[in-house]
């Protein structure tokens, strides 16, 4: 009985992240999925959140420059742009350089799951207008 409500809270949680294409934090996760699951505690869904992470099956994000970890979904490889302005995170491709690049040869290298490239800076909503004295609100 337990393992069946533990399959399927992590089926919900899963299928929020897969559906969901902002990197939500397990905070949101957690608003979402109670919608669903009305008793789902935050504790389970950061348990349920490590597990995928463990298992592949989901990629955890720390921004460099601190604050709440970020959830993807994790299919296909790719790099992340994070906003400073506005803390937007952002699917951004692998160089394609990057992807063709064997670690594996490297000595101090067995094995690589995961190419983990961090992009920061303004996004193009929060860049600077060009030329100066553009109001803020
Ligand atoms: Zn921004
Ligand atoms: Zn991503």
């Amino acid at each position: 009985m337990k393992k069946t409500r533990n399959t399927r809270q992590r089926g919900v949680i899963l299928d929020l992240l897969r559906g969901s294409h902002d990197h939500p934090t397990a905070e949101a996760i957690y608003r979402n999925a109670r919608r669903v699951l009305p008793n789902i505690s935050l504790g389970t869904v950061y348990r349920n959140l490590n597990f995928l992470r463990d298992q592949g099956a989901v990629r955890e994000i720390r921004p460099s420059e601190g604050g709440s970890s970020r959830f993807d979904a994790a299919d296909t490889p790719h790099a992340h742009f994070h906003c400073l302005h506005c803390s937007a995170l952002l699917d951004i491709p692998l160089p394609p350089t990057l992807e063709s690049v064997r670690f594996e040869e490297e000595e101090t290298i067995s094995a690589v799951s995961l190419v983990d490239l961090h992009v920061v800076g303004s996004c193009s909503g929060c860049a600077p207008a060009a030329g100066a004295g553009h109001s803020v609100q």
